[in-house]
Order: C-alpha cells, then sequence, then structure tokens
C-alpha cells in the first residue's frame, strides 16, 4: 500500500468516524427528547412501548430473528416506529448527504437492530463491567430501563459522559431490580386474578341464591 493510498484510507476512516459520532449524538437527544412526558410529546407515546417491554432475558440464549425482524418490524408499530425515527431517520439523512459514509453505517444499523440490539447487546443482563463504560450495552442500558433519566445513549456512553447523564450501577444491580419489579407486577396481576375470581364466585353463589 503506497502513501497516497494509506492516507486516503485514513481520511475516509475519520469521516466515518465523525458520522457515527454525529449519528449517535443525534440519537442521544432524540432518545433524551423522548423522555418528555407530555401529551404533546408524540416520541414519548411511541417510546413508552419499549418502557414496557420486559427485556428480561437472563435465562434464555439469544434467539434468531423472526420474518418480521428481517423486514424491520420490531415487534409492533410502536417499537418499529421507535427505532425508524430516532435511529434510522437520522442516518438516512446523514446517507443523503454523505453516501459514502451514511449507506455502510446504515447496513450496520440494520444488521445491529436485526441481530443485535434486543437480547445479544443492548438487553443482555450479562454484560457488565469495563465494557459498558464504552458501550451501551448490558448494564449500562438495563440502567436506564431502571432510571429514565439516566444513560439516554444507544451504541456508545460517550454522550452520557458528556452531559453528565451517565450513572453506573453495581454489576448486575439493574437486572436484580428489574427482577422485583416483574415480581412485582406479576404479584399484583395474581392479585387482581384473585379478586376477579373471587368476584366471580360472589356473583355466581348469589345466581344460585336467587
Ligand atoms: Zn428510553
Ligand atoms: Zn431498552
Amino acid at each position: 500500500m503506497d502513501l497516497a493510498t494509506l492516507r486516503q484510507a485514513l481520511v475516509y476512516l475519520v469521516g466515518l468516524l465523525a458520522c457515527f459520532g454525529l449519528w449517535t449524538f443525534v440519537i442521544y437527544w432524540l432518545h433524551r427528547f423522548s423522555h418528555i412526558h407530555h401529551r404533546l410529546n408524540p416520541l414519548w407515546w411511541i417510546h413508552r412501548a419499549h418502557h414496557a417491554e420486559p427485556y428480561l432475558r437472563v435465562d434464555s440464549r439469544p434467539s434468531w430473528p423472526t420474518l418480521g425482524q428481517y423486514l424491520f418490524w420490531l415487534g409492533g408499530v410502536r417499537l418499529s416506529l421507535d427505532v425508524i425515527l430516532v435511529m434510522t431517520l437520522p442516518l438516512a439523512i446523514i446517507a443523503w448527504i454523505w453516501p459514502q459514509y451514511g449507506i455502510p453505517l446504515l447496513i450496520f444499523h440494520y444488521f445491529y437492530e436485526v441481530f443485535l440490539s434486543e437480547s445479544v447487546l443492548d438487553h443482555n443482563p450479562r454484560i457488565t463491567g469495563r465494557l459498558t463504560h464504552w458501550f451501551a450495552w448490558g448494564d449500562f442500558h438495563l440502567h436506564h430501563h431502571v432510571n429514565l433519566k439516566r444513560n439516554y445513549g444507544l451504541l456508545v456512553c460517550i454522550w452520557d459522559d458528556l452531559f453528565g447523564t451517565t450513572q453506573t450501577p453495581e454489576p448486575g444491580a439493574s437486572l436484580a431490580r428489574i427482577k422485583a419489579r416483574l415480581e412485582r407486577l406479576e404479584r399484583s396481576r395474581a392479585v387482581a386474578r384473585g379478586n376477579r375470581s373471587a368476584t366471580e364466585g360472589a356473583e355466581l353463589r348469589e345466581l344460585s341464591n336467587a
């Protein structure tokens, strides 16, 4: 490889990194904006669907995507729109301005969302420690599900570090809290079921006494 080619490759790499940085910066702010709880904020209404998902697959191994996921149908209208508006659209604009960088990033984004974001990296509670100080994976992102005002970054943590929204949980602590919340949810559902069947039983008794 001659010097001119090496220089060209380096310039390309810098451009690619700059576009990646710009993209993740926009994602960070759009995600942060999505957490403004206001009835006139459609991004919050859309993003709420993501926070309604339990995302707790500690006991299950990552599975292959479904046919819908290959077509970028990410589990529902709001779940798909959430990714398309916050991640795909800004990247499509970048690709429109700088196609040489944006198109490879769009391909990366597609594969990341389809194969990696759900249970392999972003919501994988087995990923803890140093890696989660750099990448918004495992403990870092799961903590956002525990504290909605922290760890907004997707893919990388750098914007949370710069804007003061990083919160590093004890390794595995987010998982314990999410588990506890799910257990509480299950218990209240069981109570609601119990109340319902008790009411139904009383109604039946009333009917049979009548
Ligand atoms: Zn969120
Ligand atoms: Zn999430």
